[in-house]
């Protein structure tokens, strides 16, 4: 043994750090390989007495005492020595420092008699001894809590930074950097840890090429800025290996954390919060020690942004933290990580996180410095995105991750309803602007649907051939639950919120997919309706009921879309202009089906429609004239089997697509001119109802127009945002010219105000398809609480409002997302106007996608009356009722003056008077309910920014 021993000794004392530790864990398997299942039960069963021991020893100064002296101390004079009379190194059998000694901590020379070893020594660095009361003290409950925990919460991801098993140990709503700080002592310890944690090991500084960065700077530019540096040790490192350079060297933190930095001469001290934006600009190097590894990836990613935002073309940004490989991690790093878990929601990320995490940052590895073996701690470096077009890209990749989705953080949905669905709308957010899916688009765009319409020998076809990129999009929002989630209703009444917030990531990455998306919408929620209905005949009833679960299926094999046509020559506004006729068949088309099977319907319907978006959907729900002459809704499926056929062929159910129409954007989306010649369908409801039927597709298509703008815009928006920190004029990037500033800035606080309306309007469609029991509103306004519960009207209120809100919100967002994607494209100059095949930042074709929001679905001037006949018309008396209960409950004193004006003038005036004013009726409407939103989402958190927002959109 003693030859064995001796072997191993020399064979460490030969090798670099990686060679020692690989011994270390070679003996360690060794020693495991050998354990007895007794062994290995008692060594892991008591586990949590060691920290417990060593911690005991910290507060009797054991280890010092034990290492101060050069000879072996008895438990006698070691009690005296600590002064603390403990009875228990008294007793004969010492036994505390005999368990220190059986686990190797001090050594055990003779009967109650102890000294020190390797082990002692280390426990008396203050640093250690810090570490050992972090994870005893702070920690350790937290550790203890998460078998729990994470039963509780069916083993998900821990991904809220209040909602780890450290809130749970210690019954507290506060991140753990704060709640650690409301413990002075606990804090004291966790940072006598942090400067010691590395404490003997390679340095960053042994690795990294510093001489190499120092050399030809400028010398106004400052040299190093140590982002949340603590203490200030790296900074202090640093300087003193480059006492002679001129320029500056930084430590910034946040105040609590100065007061304690060391003072040096050569270091600067600058308070920066790393959330805000950087006030150093154009540093050569901005530096982040164990930083990033606290946070989850929104924070992460926020964290970087604001780096981006202040980079010089020849900036570097260094992340100090661990690199795991993607196998095979050491122990040391994987214990570091769970505790990251356990206490931060965070995590010590793989070579290949890291490379998703900056990627999506916008920011590209130049290169990886490891300095330690076991921990495999690196410097990642990173380099701003060498080509504009990079930079550009990622910039707005960080937008969606983090900044869309404040608004479901904030105001509309409920901290359990948040948990649950944050992460998917995150990873979604990630989906949609991977390559992969922007491929999609570009081919979707490039390859625009055509139609065959005749086949090699003369006969006719109708062959609407779609791109791959469609039809690969289309399957992707079936996965995704685009429409499903709203059926699902997984989420209850909040299931709209959740459904629009993927919605809205999705619609500029969608090659507008979304559009026959909302016709689907409308469709199932029609037949939904239907469906509940006890007069809906048992005949029919199966058939609705088969379409309605494909319309609403995730299975993109089963998964049906649907079209909606009302348009035709004479109109589409005014479809009492419908020339289509139903009637009765003479007869059944018997030996023909249905795709799903079902009978193809009894009614004969023939007609020509003007516009089909929705030209490869799988049903219709159409306009027609019925027997009784009256405009009527009917069903239709799109194709029917054709007889005597073998091989299950379809063709269309009685449809010719006369021909494509051209147009100015929606390019991928198969827009056509249909004659109906025979095609058999099914009446909707009663005779003579068509237009009310229609109004329920109707109302959801227009709330799907409004967050489809939003979509397009915030994409825009962010692709403008930045371009403006990449783009140099005159020596300054763009972010930093107070004049482009000014204007991208009220071009974000329009936008955020139409996002609170419609998510506001969102939340009433919920409201009102989920809150009429007595038992899902209870459920839903127990879970709803501060802002929420302020803005939460009663599920009749809630009908009212949508009412009155659904035109306005279709409208105004239409307008203002046009207008808004016009001075996109103009704050990227030229570039912006080039349709480039680069979809991540192709504006133009946002621009001309948007210019139709404003037509279909209803013209503005034909919202604004729909808004004047719901104000002057029969409800008109209890939708002001409502309007004024809501505003003076959520709402303040201007608010509330601001309502009496408006609703005298539409009091007062008649109803051809209001006609003429009705677009500046809906506008002051929308503009007064989306103020009180702003208010009251400004006022959920206090953050500065929700509250200038606010002020400027009451203020202007
Ligand atoms: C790309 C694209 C795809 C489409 N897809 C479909 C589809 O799938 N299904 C479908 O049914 N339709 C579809 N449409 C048609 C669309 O819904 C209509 O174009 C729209 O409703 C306007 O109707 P219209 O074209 O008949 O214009 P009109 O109704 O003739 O409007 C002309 C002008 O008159 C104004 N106007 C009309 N009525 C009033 C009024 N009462 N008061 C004041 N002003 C008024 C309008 O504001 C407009 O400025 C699509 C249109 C486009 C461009």
């Amino acid at each position: 043994m003693d030859a064995f021993s001796t072997q191993a000794k020399v064979l460490i004392k030969t090798t670099d750090e990686a060679g020692r530790k690989k011994i270390l864990d070679t003996l360690r398997d060794l020693c495991y390989s050998l354990e007895s299942a007794q062994d290995s039960a008692q060594r892991i069963m008591y586990l949590q007495l060691q920290v417990a021991a060593v911690r005991i020893g910290c507060d009797l100064k054991l280890f010092n005492i034990l290492a101060e002296t050069p000879t072996p101390l008895t438990v006698d004079s070691l009690s005296k020595t600590t002064g603390a009379a403990p009875t228990l190194l008294e007793s004969r059998v010492a036994r505390i420092l005999r368990y220190l000694a059986s686990v190797g901590m001090i050594k055990e020379t003779d009967k109650d008699t102890f000294t020190k070893n390797n082990i002692t020594e280390t426990f008396t660095n203050p640093g250690f001894q810090g570490g050992i009361y972090h994870y005893h003290d702070s920690i350790g409950p937290a550790i203890t809590a998460l078998p729990d925990f994470l039963k509780e919460n069916n083993y998900q991801d821990i991904t809220s930074v209040v909602h780890t098993p450290l809130q749970k140990a210690w019954n507290t709503d506060l991140p753990a950097f704060i709640w650690v700080q409301t413990k002075p002592e606990n804090f004291a310890h966790f940072n006598q840890f942090m400067v010691a944690q590395r404490l003997g090991m390679p340095t960053w500084l042994d690795v990294y090429p510093y001489q190499h960065r120092a050399e030809n700077l400028k010398p106004e530019q400052p040299f190093f800025v140590d982002l949340g540096g603590g203490l200030g040790h790296q900074s202090i490192a640093l300087r003193e290996k480059l006492p002679d350079l001129p320029n500056r060297i930084i430590l910034q933190d946040i105040p609590a954390t100065l007061e304690h930095a060391i003072n040096h001469p050569g270091v600067e001290i600058v308070v920066q919060d790393f959330f805000q934006t950087q006030v150093i600009a154009g540093a050569k190097i901005y530096y982040m020690r164990n930083i990033i590894h606290d946070y989850p990836e929104d924070k992460a990613i926020l964290i970087l942004k604001n780096i981006i935002a202040a980079l010089a073309t020849d900036s570097v940004i260094l992340i100090d933290d661990m690199v795991i490989p993607n196998s095979g991690a050491h122990w040391q790093a994987t214990q570091i990580d769970l505790v990251m878990m356990i206490s931060l929601a965070s995590l010590e990320r793989t070579k290949e996180q890291w490379h998703e995490l900056l990627e999506k940052a916008g920011l590209k590895i130049n290169n990886i410095y490891t300095y330690t073996a076991s921990l495999q701690d690196s410097i990642i470096e990173l380099v701003p995105p060498s080509a504009k077009a990079y930079a550009f890209r990622d910039a707005f990749i960080v937008f969606d991750a983090s900044e869309k989705n404040t608004f479901y953080k904030g105001t509309y949905l409920p901290p359990q309803i948040q948990q649950s669905v944050s992460s998917d709308i995150s990873r979604f957010a990630g989906v949609v602007l991977s390559k992969r899916v922007l491929d999609w688009v570009a081919d979707a765009e490039r390859h625009p649907p055509v139609l065959k319409s005749w086949d090699t020998f003369g006969e006719r076809s109708d062959d609407l051939v779609t791109s791959e990129g469609w039809r690969k999009l289309q399957d992707l929002g079936v996965q995704e639950g685009i429409i499903a989630i709203a059926y699902e209703v997984n989420e209850g009444q909040y299931s709209r919120v959740y459904q629009f917030l993927k919605y809205h990531v999705f619609s500029g990455s969608s090659a507008y997919v979304i559009c026959p998306s909302a016709m689907t919408d409308g469709a199932a929620s029609l037949l939904l309706g239907h469906l509940k209905s006890n007069s809906l005949s048992a005949s029919v009833r199966p058939i609705l009921d088969s379409a309605f679960k494909c319309l609403i299926s995730r299975d993109p094999a089963k998964a049906w879309t649907s079209g909606q046509w009302m348009t035709e020559r004479k109109g589409g506004s005014d479809v009492s202009g419908t020339e289509t006729i139903a009637v009765m068949a003479d007869s059944p088309l018997k030996n023909s089906r249905g795709v799903d099977g079902s009978d193809l319907g009894p009614y004969s319907i023939s007609g020509f429609k003007w516009f089909s978006s929705a030209t490869d959907s799988n049903m219709s729900i159409l306009l027609a004239r019925s027997p009784n002459g009256n405009v009527s809704a009917f069903y239709a499926p799109m194709r029917r089997t054709v007889p005597w056929t073998t091989d299950a062929q379809t063709e269309l159910n009685g449809i010719h697509i006369q021909r494509l129409k051209s147009k100015l954007g929606t390019r991928a989306v198969p827009t056509a001119e249909l004659e109906l010649k025979d095609m058999r369908g099914y009446l909707l409801g009663t005779e003579g109802q068509g237009i009310r039927e229609i109004a329920v597709m109707l109302n959801i298509t227009r709330v799907h127009n409004s967050v489809t703008a939003l979509g397009f815009w915030g994409r825009g928006l962010a692709i403008s945002k930045a371009f403006a920190r990449v783009r140099n004029i005159g020596g300054k990037r763009l972010v930093h010219i107070p004049a482009h500033v000014m204007t991208m800035a009220e071009q974000e606080v329009e936008y955020r105000g139409y996002m609170q309306l419609t998510f506001f309007t969102v939340l009433l469609l919920g409201i009102s398809e989920q809150g009429s029991s007595n038992a899902s509103s209870e459920r839903a306004s127990a879970m709803a609480h501060g802002s929420l519960a302020k803005i939460t009207p009663s599920f009749e209120d809630a009908r009212l409002l949508l009412r009155v809100l659904t035109p306005v919100i279709k409208s105004l967002t239409a307008k203002a997302a046009i207008a808004g994607l016009s001075e996109c494209m103009e704050s990227l100059g030229g570039v912006g106007y080039l349709e480039n095949d680069e979809m991540q930042f192709n504006i133009a074709r946002l621009f001309r996608d948007a210019s139709v929001l404003s037509i279909w679905e209803g013209t503005t001037d034909v919202m604004a009356m729909d808004v004047v006949k719901v104000l002057k018309g029969h409800s008109g008396v209890d939708v002001l009722r409502v309007l004024e209960t809501w505003l003076m409950a959520a709402g303040d004193a201007a608010a509330h003056r601001e309502w009496v004006r408006w609703a005298g003038k539409v009091k007062s005036e008649g109803l051809e008077e209001l006609k003429v004013q009705g677009r500046q009726i809906m506008r002051e409407l929308g503009k007064l309910v989306a103020g009180v939103l702003l208010q009251v989402d400004a006022e959920r958190d206090g953050d500065e920014v929700a509250k200038e927002v606010s002020r400027r959109w009451i203020f202007g």
